[in-house]
């Protein structure tokens, strides 16, 4: 790698190196139609490596910035970048690229294909990164191998434990090695032992590299994790 690639990924603040943005809000805006303003004016960097707690009360605009974060919506106003990319610059296409290659999601409710299997499932998280279908399977037998699920590859979601499902769908996430995983309330529908599972596998992956954002109202999730944003009325105040 040569000095001028190094200089494109990597900060340096008073010599020491820290590591490149992954996520970079600035002065980031969302009115979302009939006037509400669920952002005002948001500035945030999140670096590479980190497992962030994303806090505050409900309607404080935790979704909506993951939600700009995951490039799923556009911002008002302001910047958003993801991976080092300019999401405001990009085409749709360009949009759905950028999120096959690098971000996977996990939501409170699964949001698994109710007649697919599990392996079928998590091989769908490939599809639209242009794999062929024989490794979209063997990609997800591995992911399910990860997430304790080999033996569970033909079930479908209504075979699983809540605990199960949400496996499933971290499996999903990952299957395409995203450098982001966003993750909203994942233990939000399940019992205390199954979201400790989860949890413990969103820590293994932020080990094994994977930078991971979590939306969280459970405090002491929160409070286990190494860093915590915390939104109120649309800013980020702490
Ligand atoms: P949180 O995730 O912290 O609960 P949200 O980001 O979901 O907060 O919502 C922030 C604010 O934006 C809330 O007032 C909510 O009602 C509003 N909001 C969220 N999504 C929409 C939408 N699609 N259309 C209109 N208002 C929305």
């Amino acid at each position: 790698m040569g000095v001028a690639d190094v200089t494109d990924v990597t900060d340096v603040t008073e010599g020491a190196e820290v590591p490149p943005a992954v996520v970079e809000l600035c002065g980031v805006t969302k009115l979302y139609p009939g006037g509400v303003a669920a952002l005002r004016g948001v500035d945030l960097v999140v670096r590479a490596g980190e497992l962030v707690a994303v806090v505050g009360p409900s309607g404080s605009g935790k979704s909506t910035a993951l939600n700009l974060i995951g490039t799923l919506d556009r911002p008002t106003s302001g910047t958003v970048r993801v991976a080092g990319h300019d999401v405001g610059a990009l085409s749709d296409a360009g949009l759905s690229a950028l999120r096959a290659r690098h971000i996977g999601f996990v939501f409170q409710h699964f949001h698994l294909a109710p007649g697919r299997s599990a392996l079928d499932n998590v091989a769908d998280g490939l599809l639209y990164a242009g794999v062929p279908a024989r490794r979209r399977r063997a990609a997800a037998r591995d992911a399910l191998d990860r997430v304790g699920l080999g033996h569970r590859l033909g079930h479908r979601p209504g075979e699983l434990s809540g605990g199960e499902k949400q496996r499933v769908a971290i499996a999903r996430a990952v299957v395409g090695e995203p450098q982001l995983l966003l993750a909203d309330e994942p233990t939000g529908a399940l019992d205390s032992a199954s979201g400790a599972v989860v949890m413990a596998l969103l820590r293994e992956l932020n080990a094994a590299g994977t930078t991971v954002c979590v939306i969280t109202h459970d405090q002491d999730i929160a409070a286990s994790l190494p860093r915590r944003i915390r939104f109120r009325d649309g800013e980020v105040v702490a």
